[in-house]
């Protein structure tokens, strides 16, 4: 098993062919790693940019490259041929920091070449979720960036200071080898199945209708949060800002409170999220303040 620590630079353009903006690929990087994660090979290269003629100035400023570099590059379908040969036929996992490298691979592979599979990828992890797991942000649902996550395991990231693609490659090969366990690692590995890539292209929305059959009106059903009894609601369900909400007034504790039920919609499933919170009366006007957040996954 060998592991490919990957990582790429794009950039910002409009495609007429898309009608709308593509992250398209300018520098992919990459570092070979067997089974003790030692280093095997490392890989880089230009792509010259066909959809969008100029660099944004945020892509220059933090990678140095130029208009110049990205002209003498190689066509994005030459690049991925040299990156498939170099990757070779032994069975891998690729790793990428976040799913947005992996996915804009995606992206540019079926626009340049039509196909909406990477067949040189094995086996896939998010290297991100992962490293996370091991910080005080496990869990948090929060995102860390690469520097600021090498820096939570002791690395300097200073020491990889050129945020290119092998540049940054390296310093995710420095964080995932800080906490590398094969046996941990295995629940963030996907085959790359046609389920894999259809959970990756697969966009989570909220639901807004209520006759969604996906919808467990259970969640509308509630107690008081503070004495568990039975309670009155006092207005009907409304839909507003991505959620239903309404007021209940529990008679126990003689409080008013707010609701909020929110439903996302999953690649496996619907997430239910049911805020409650305090109703104060001040002179005439209502302030809430959130009390208790629960999260549901069916
Ligand atoms: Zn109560």
């Amino acid at each position: 098993m060998q592991y490919i620590v990957m990582d790429m630079e794009w950039n910002t353009a409009y495609s007429k062919k898309l009608g709308g903006f593509m992250n398209e690929v300018i520098e992919i990087g990459a570092v070979k790693l067997n089974d003790a994660l030692e280093e095997l090979d490392a890989f880089s290269v230009i792509v010259k940019s066909q959809v969008g003629k100029r660099l944004q100035s945020r892509v220059k400023t933090l990678t140095h490259l130029t208009n110049e570099d990205i002209a003498n590059g190689v066509s994005f379908q030459t690049a991925i041929r040299q990156f498939s040969d170099w990757v070779g036929s032994e069975e891998n996992i690729f790793l990428t920091w976040g799913d947005g490298d992996i996915r804009t691979l995606i992206k540019n592979h079926i626009y340049f070449l039509g196909q909406d599979i990477l067949p040189f990828v094995c086996n896939y992890a998010d290297v991100q979720k992962y490293c996370q797991s091991f910080t005080d942000v496990a869990g948090s649902g929060q995102q860390l960036g690469l520097s600021a996550a090498a820096e939570k395991l002791g690395i300097n990231p200073d020491a990889f200071p050129h945020h290119r693609a092998l540049d940054d490659s390296r310093l995710t090969v420095a964080c995932f080898r800080r906490v590398f366990d094969a046996e941990k690692l295995k629940k963030y590995v996907y085959r790359c199945d046609t389920d894999f890539y259809a959970r990756l292209a697969f966009k989570p929305y909220y639901i807004t209708d209520l006759n969604n059959p996906a919808v467990d009106r259970r969640a509308f059903y509630c107690l008081c949060d503070m004495c568990g009894g039975k309670v009155r609601q006092e207005k009907k369900w409304k839909h507003t800002n991505q959620s239903f909400r309404t007021e209940f007034y529990c008679k126990t504790c003689d409080r008013h409170f707010r609701v909020c039920v929110r439903f996302k919609q999953l690649y496996d499933g619907v997430e239910v999220k049911k805020t409650y919170s305090e109703i104060v009366a001040e002179s005439e006007e209502k302030s809430a303040v959130p009390t208790v957040t629960e999260s549901t996954k069916s």
